[in-house]
């Protein structure tokens, strides 16, 4: 569904970030990236939907090269979480989650009406949360409208970077239990990268253990742990 053929992405300044990456996420496999900050992870994930492109090699998304992809219309099969959520201030939490379907040409009506029904899935009441602005909650319940925004096109891949990670250990434990639920109904093509292991071992079907620019594992939570 997700595949690296051998991707390297060196920065304008000489950095190498990511080199000659390959590997492959099956379809409705949830594969956690992990490894100390600076390896390559958000690199590798953002240039799956196009938010760069690499240097050397070819990413395909469903058997199709994306390189030749508009980004816009490649970013609608995409969602993507990020960790401050990156929700608009100014727009209610429905209008947020109403966001990606109304820029695809939705109806407003038919949008809010998903919208409503993706914050329910999440976990908040629409009827509560819906008219609240995002600095009217509190950062766990931010990080579930991001996920529900995310999910609101069905976007049959999701990219999440530390989506979990700036929310308090308690709440992070609700999240990725939530998440998990969610994931074992939807479905989705995931990647997550985390710099923390138990969540990666916690929420992955398969652990892509990254070092400096390379994945030095790739394999499920049990070997991953069983590793010498
Ligand atoms: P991670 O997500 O694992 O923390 P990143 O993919 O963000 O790692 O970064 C990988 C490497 O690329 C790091 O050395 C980082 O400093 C560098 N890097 C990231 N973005 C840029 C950029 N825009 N220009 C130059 N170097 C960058
Ligand atoms: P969570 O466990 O989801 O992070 P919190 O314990 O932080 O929730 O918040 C508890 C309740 O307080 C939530 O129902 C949230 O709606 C409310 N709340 C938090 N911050 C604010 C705020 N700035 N304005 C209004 N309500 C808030």
């Amino acid at each position: 569904m997700i595949r690296f053929e051998s991707v390297t992405k060196c920065y304008p300044d000489g950095t190498l970030a990511v080199d000659d990456l390959s590997f492959e996420v099956g379809t409705g496999e949830l594969v956690t990236l992990v490894g100390p900050s600076g390896c390559g992870k958000t690199t590798t994930m953002m240039m799956v939907n196009r938010l760069l492109d690499p240097t050397h090699g070819r990413i395909f998304v469903d058997g199709a090269d994306i390189s030749g992809a508009d980004p816009v219309t490649l970013r609608r099969r995409i969602g993507y979480v990020i960790q401050q959520t990156g929700l608009f201030p100014h727009r209610t939490v429905l209008d947020n989650t109403a966001t990606v379907p109304v820029l695809s040409g939705w109806k407003k009506a038919r949008a809010r009406a998903r919208a409503a029904e993706l914050l329910d899935l999440v976990g908040l009441d629409p009827a509560v949360y819906g008219p609240r602005y995002p600095e009217q909650l509190s950062g766990g319940q931010r990080q579930r409208v991001g996920v529900a925004r995310a999910l609101a096109a069905d976007p049959p891949v999701l990219l999440m970077d530390e989506p979990f990670g700036a929310v308090d250990p308690v709440v992070r434990d609700r999240l990725q239990k939530e998440f998990l639920r969610l994931q074992a109904e939807l479905r989705k093509t995931v990647l997550l990268v985390t710099h923390d292991i138990e969540e990666a071992v916690r929420l992955g079907d398969r652990i892509a253990v990254y070092g400096a620019g390379r994945i030095e594992q790739y394999d499920t939570p049990a070997s991953v742990l069983g590793a010498p």
